[in-house]
């Protein structure tokens, strides 16, 4: 965890991707919730990102639980002829709190560029959402030695002008540990942090406090290293999201980084 003041809580995410019926959707929320009352993570905040057909089941069960809801996606514009697309107006309309953009899986599968990230950011945070951007090097950027330059590059791009610590995470998911079961040392995953509040700063010295997550494949059984690593303020979690007693324990593992991190 970072000593700057991005650490007044932990923020874990969980990202569903495109799984889950409504039976899971609606015995997941069932047991997230009991494990969140049996024994609460006060500098902790969850939230989950279903696909789009679950959104409202979940901010419905999830009401007396302390798990916000998030999407994966939206589009730029407010309303219009698009086929298929889902705006950050309809998100906000809801109820949802967060918006990931820019995961790797969209800027890979469907060209996501930096500028439309930053456009879907921008709609995000008109809507008064706050826009989770995902930034990550690809494993040949990592072995040629262009880590560093690639996370600034999509940061500079992706991040829009005037945001605050208050409406924007970044999410470091290092493209080659994303569902892979590969994860990223800490030593890793410090320096891409530590690098990447440097950039935030460099664009607004008002950014030093956003929340920097990382994401790729955190697990129950390596969170707590993760979580206690400097810079990091909580974790995007894939696959590990999708069991209610895993993304649990993983957000345990950031209440025990905090404590200790304030002790
Ligand atoms: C993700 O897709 O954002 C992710 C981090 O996935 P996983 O945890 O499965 O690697």
């Amino acid at each position: 965890m970072t000593s700057s003041a991005a650490s007044d809580h932990a923020l874990i995410v969980g990202n569903w991707k495109m799984h889950g019926l409504v039976a899971d959707a609606q015995d997941y929320s069932a047991e997230i919730t009991a494990l969140c009352q049996r024994q609460p993570l006060p500098h902790v905040a969850l939230a989950l990102c279903p696909p789009y057909p679950h959104l409202s089941l979940l901010l419905a069960l999830l009401r007396d639980a302390a798990v916000s809801v998030g999407a994966q996606d939206c589009h730029t514009a407010e309303q219009g002829a698009h086929t298929g697309d889902v705006s950050a107006a309809m998100l906000a309309d809801l109820g949802c709190v967060y918006i990931i953009v820019g995961h790797s899986e969209r800027r890979q599968g469907y060209g996501e560029s930096d500028a439309l990230v930053q456009a879907k950011a921008r709609a995000a945070q008109a809507q008064g959402l706050i826009p989770i951007v995902c930034i990550g090097e690809t494993l040949a950027e990592r072995e040629a030695n262009q880590t560093l330059a690639v996370l600034e590059r999509q940061l500079r791009g992706s991040i829009p002008a005037g945001a605050l610590p208050e409406n924007l995470v970044v999410a470091y998911e290092p493209v080659w540990a994303i569902g892979t079961g590969k994860v990223a040392q800490p030593e890793q995953v410090a320096e891409a942090h530590a690098h990447i509040r440097k950039v935030l700063i460099s664009l607004d010295p008002e950014l030093a406090d956003v929340k920097i997550l990382y994401g790729g494949s955190v697990k129950p059984d390596n969170a707590a290293v993760l979580m206690a690593t400097r810079d990091v303020n909580g974790a995007l979690v894939g696959g590990a999201s999708l069991n209610p007693a895993h993304f649990y324990a993983i957000a345990s593992a950031a209440e025990d980084a905090f404590r200790r991190n304030a002790a």
